[in-house]
């Protein structure tokens, strides 16, 4: 095995099954020593227990790996960051991977189906991240890699919580992987499709089954290791296809005091992908509209 991870210590949040359990055992056969955290609940957020983490644990353990379990929720990053600490003595990289659903249509989502979606996606991913900052500045090392879904980048019926969670943590990494360029903390997106008891609500059972988790897990393990030197990207994995996703922009048209009627006759031209442009940066973005400034005074 060419990429190792011996003298590396990572947080799997979410490992105690699914996709982050084929990361933490991936990790581990290849030299990590692994927090395996999990809270061992039901797909909706409501139990917990502490056996899914343990078994993980366990069955690194019997292949000669290193790995402790944390059973806490992921809003309590710092504990889960102190398990890694108090056992491990680092802390070089955090896969952002727990998660649950609460699938409904918008008219009957309550705000309990908001707020745990929230809770859980975006409050855990920002908790354990935000412990684990300190550390992996003083390091001048860190990978961070947060799970994101087509659901965030596409919309999806009946998952408006769920969507609206996912795509934030896009921009989460985004502005992540700007503050952490000068301490080598890279930074990015993992957008997964795989069966799990996640998508077995959603999904028939065929593919549930073809989708194999096991498809994604190389992705993420290259995304964490020392060699990869992306940041601020989105990476995507599923049934043995591997890509990224990026932002671009429309040519568009430059309107010297427009109205609303002149931009309803020119909708064509300005939604036009013709000859889009890929622009990579907020600071990209933010020179092309000062020179359009420019260009208006220097006419006007
Ligand atoms: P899964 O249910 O098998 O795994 C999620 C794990 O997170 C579970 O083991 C669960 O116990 C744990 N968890 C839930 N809440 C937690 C909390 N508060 N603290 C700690 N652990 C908690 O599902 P999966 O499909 O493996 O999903 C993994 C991640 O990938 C999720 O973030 C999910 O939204 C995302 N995702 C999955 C797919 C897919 O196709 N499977 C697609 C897009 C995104």
């Amino acid at each position: 095995m060419a990429l190792r991870f011996d003298g590396k210590v990572a947080i799997v949040t979410g490992a105690g099954g699914g996709l982050g359990k084929t990361y933490a055992l991936e990790l581990a056969k290849r030299g990590c020593k692994v927090v395996v955290n999990d809270l061992g609940g039901d797909r909706h957020g409501t139990s917990s227990s502490t056996s899914m983490a343990d078994k993980v644990v366990q069955e690194i353990k019997a292949a000669g790996g290193q790995a402790v379990a944390n059973y806490d929720s992921v809003e309590y990053g710092d504990k889960i960051v102190k398990t890694a600490i108090d056992n491990f003595g680092r802390i070089d990289i955090v896969i952002n991977n727990a998660g649950i659903l609460r699938d409904v249509s918008f008219v009957k989502m309550t705000e309990l189906d908001w707020d745990l979606i929230f809770k859980v996606h975006v409050k855990g991913a920002y908790a354990v991240t935000k412990a684990a900052w300190p550390y992996m500045r003083d390091q001048k090392y860190g990978r961070i890699v947060v799970t994101s879904s087509n659901a965030g980048v596409h919309g999806n019926f009946g998952q408006v919580n769920y969507a609206a969670a996912k795509s934030a943590l896009i921009g989460f990494a985004n502005a992540l992987a700007q503050e952490g360029a000068k301490y080598n903390i890279l930074a990015n997106t993992l957008v997964p499709t795989a069966g799990s008891r996640l998508t077995e609500t959603v999904m028939p059972q065929n593919l549930v089954d073809a989708l194999k988790p096991d498809y994604v897990t190389p992705l993420v393990t290259y995304m964490v290791h020392d060699s990869f030197e992306d940041s601020g990207k989105v990476f995507e994995a599923g049934a043995g296809w591997y890509g990224t996703l990026q932002y671009y922009k429309s040519k568009g048209k430059v309107i010297s005091n427009a109205t609303a009627d002149d931009l309803a006759k020119n909708w064509s031209t300005i939604t036009d992908m013709n000859g889009a442009e890929f622009i990579g940066t907020i600071t990209e973005q933010s020179a092309r509209l000062v020179s359009i400034l420019e260009e208006h005074e220097s006419s006007s």
